[in-house]
Formats: C-alpha cells, structure tokens, sequence
C-alpha cells in the first residue's frame, strides 16, 4: 500500500483528501468531533509541506439527495477552529461554488466540499455513476490522499475509482489503525482478550472464526449472547436472536474447545419486561431467562451483574484487549451497566486496548471516559472487523 512518504513533493499541489468525518449531530450540533480530531494529523501533514487541502467526506445517510440536516458546515467550521489555519467550506460537492473555491484556494489553505452522499453517483451500484463522479472530484486535485478509514470497505466514487485516477496513496489515520490491527493479529502480547458485543452476531461470525486460532479468551455479551446461549440449548425468551445462526454458533463452541480457547458466555442476563428504558427489570441466571416474572415476553438487554464483574476481571487479567460492540442497550441507563463494566475494566489495563470503532466508541464517550484512557480507539467498526476478518478491502487494494 502506497503511503504518504512514497509520494513525490506536494508543495503547491492540490491535494483531494478523503476523510470520514461522519461526526454525530443532534440538532446541527456535533455531540462527539472523534473522527474530526483523527483527521488533524494527516491535514496538518499536508498544510506543513504547502499543499492545498480538499477535503472531501459522507455524513449520514442522504439517500443522494441534497438534505442540509447532513451538511458538512458545522463539520468545517469545528476543523477550522481545531485547525488554526484558514478553512473554507464550498456548498456543494462537485458544482459551480466547488469550483470556484477551489480555484481560489492557496497552499497551506483547507476546502471543505459538500458532503459526498448529496450525490447519487457516491454511492451508485453502477459502476459507470460511480467512474463519472470520481471524475469530477478527481478535477479538483493533482493528488489523492485516502484517510477515511471508516469507509475502506466500501466500494465508493470517493473510496475506489477516484483512487485510480490521480496518484495516490494512504494517509496517516489509515497507516495508523493498520499498524494497531496487524499487531493484533500478529503479535498481540499475551493474554489476548476479545471482547465482541453488539446486536448481531452474523457481523461477528466473521471475526470470530479469524481470530479463534489467535486469542486466549474471548468474551461474549450484547444482543449476540443470545443465538449463543440458545446453541447451547437454553430458551431465550424475547431476547434477540439469530434462529439461522444457531448452527454456526455451536460450531464455533465446539472448535473453541479443541483449540482450548475459552468462550466466556455471561452466567446472569439483566431481563427487562419490554424495549424501553424504562422497562421493569430482573438478573436471571443466563440458563433460564424464561423464569424471569416476565416469562416468555422478556427480554435480555445487558449481561447481568455477576457476568460485569467476571467480564470486568478477566479483562484485568489480560495484557492485549481488543473489544467491539457494547454488552447492551447502552443507549437506556438502566442497561448500560455491563458496557460500563468492560469499559472500565479496559480503561485501568495494564497492557494495550483497542476499541473496535462505531458503537463501542461512541458508548465509551457517552459513558464519560475520555479516548486518553484507552491504547486505541479505532475510527471504523465495520473496517475494523472486515480487516481482522482478513478480508480484502476495496479501498485498501485499490492503493497497492
Ligand atoms: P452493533 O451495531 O451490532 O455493534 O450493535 C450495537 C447496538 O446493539 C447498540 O445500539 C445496542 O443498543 C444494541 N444491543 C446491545 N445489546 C443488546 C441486547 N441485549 N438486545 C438488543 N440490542 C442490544
């Protein structure tokens, strides 16, 4: 993969730099400016050698069509302000007002264009839109610098074909969270942890069957626990579950225990009488949820107490943890408990953490800890698992 430093001088050019700056909003205010704050060292990189800097990113979901609710205004006027250095923001992406700033733009000077997703052809399966929009952007620069690493496993205008039509290489956030992952799956220093959450467990198959052969102990809570639980021929009540994964999941149990990896499934489920964060609740023991006063309705929405502490303890015990997906519903106090517990527990390790990006990232912050307490927090979950399952990422290939 071509890097930064593989590249020929940049002063004076213009350089199209794909970040993910896909920051959460609530009411036009950014409530969390992670990915912003990841993007500063490659921009900064660029501005220091006197390069002009487009910046281009998605937000949300627009469904290609212009919505000013995911407008990159805000997204620019926060950079500028981290910046320091003079940043200009263009109300479209490809249009006259892209153009224009463009034009005007000097070295050491950052651009900011209309996010990428108000266009169809970002994100269009044909591949035709896709080449004719990756034109357009790569109109804007003389080099192309991918630093989305959010984005890497899509095969988008702004993450492939435009990586194919100027010279390119990777930059710095990307060569960052690459050196983290492939420790992981190299040399992680031993006890390796994984700590996998979230609601479904088909997107962790992959991962799971990866790293199998490598960790010593791998923890399982979240809405995937219980397509785990029910392989091991425990009812589940209303709990998630995945009826077509069962089979997968006792597979996986029972290559676990030939490999003599442990799978610690939690031993008491926190049932709720309905979703809702103010649901009535009980901990059950994990073998019987269905003895819950709720009965067949209830639902398991976090791991129960006694599993926080063994989760918590195990993960104090380990010298590498790598943890993606919360234990629950987070989101609802009253199930954020077990998610606290695991983000505790990695935030005081003796040894080297890494947060697998998107929900656990955002469950961390919103939990009040602070990124500085952990080894690393990546900036892309789906990527992030899509690399340690050992899958070939578009946007990773395309700068070979
Ligand atoms: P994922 O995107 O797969 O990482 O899932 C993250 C989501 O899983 C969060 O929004 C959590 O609220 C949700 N989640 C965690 N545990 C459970 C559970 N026991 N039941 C339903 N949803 C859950």
């Amino acid at each position: 993969m071509r890097k930064l430093s593989d590249l020929p001088s940049l002063k004076g050019q213009a350089v199209v730099l794909r970040c993910d700056l896909n920051v959460p909003l609530s009411a036009g205010e950014i409530t969390d400016d992670g990915r912003i704050l990841a993007s500063i060292p490659t921009i900064n990189y660029l501005l220091e050698l006197g390069a002009k800097v487009i910046v281009i990113s998605h937000l949300g979901r627009p469904d290609g069509a212009v919505d000013l609710k995911y407008s990159l205004k805000p997204v620019a006027i926060r950079l500028g302000e981290l910046l320091e250095a003079s940043v200009s923001f263009a109300e479209d992406t490809v249009g006259p007002s892209a153009m224009e700033a463009s034009q005007k733009l000097q070295p050491g000077q950052v651009l900011v264009l209309e996010n990428l997703r108000f266009d169809a052809r970002e994100t269009s399966k044909m591949a035709s839109e896709r080449q004719e929009f990756a034109e357009a952007l790569a109109g804007f620069g003389d080099v192309f610098i991918s630093d989305g690493f959010g984005v890497v496993h899509r095969e988008q205008a702004s993450v492939y074909e435009l990586a194919k039509l100027l010279p390119a290489a990777a930059g710095l956030l990307i060569e960052a969270e690459l050196e983290v992952l492939t420790k992981l799956t190299t040399q992680p220093e031993r006890p390796f942890t994984v700590v996998l959450g979230g609601s479904k467990v088909s997107d962790k198959l992959g991962v799971i069957e990866k790293l199998l052969p490598t960790v010593d102990k791998l923890l399982i809570g979240g809405g995937m626990v219980f397509t785990f639980l029910a392989a091991q021929g425990y009812k589940v009540a209303s709990s998630l579950l995945e009826a077509d994964q069962i089979n997968t999941c006792k597979e996986y149990l029972a290559r676990a225990s030939s490999l003599g990896v442990e799978i610690i499934l939690p031993t008491d489920i926190k049932v709720a009488s309905n979703f809702g964060k103010d649901a009535e609740f009980v901990s059950v023991p994990a073998t019987d949820i269905e003895a819950s006063p709720f009965g067949a309705s209830g639902i398991g929405l976090d791991i129960g107490p006694e599993s926080a502490v063994r989760f918590a303890k195990e993960i104090s015990n380990s010298k590498t943890v790598f943890w993606n997906g919360p234990m629950g519903v987070f989101e609802f106090e009253n199930f954020s408990q077990g998610t606290f517990a695991v983000a505790e527990a990695l935030s005081k390790l003796d040894g080297y953490s890494v947060v697998g990006g998107g929900d656990s990232a955002a469950a961390i912050r919103l939990l009040g800890f602070e990124d500085s307490q952990f080894g690393h927090i990546s900036t892309g979950g789906g990527a992030s698992l899509e690399f340690l399952e050992g899958k070939k990422l578009p946007g990773l290939e395309v700068l070979g």
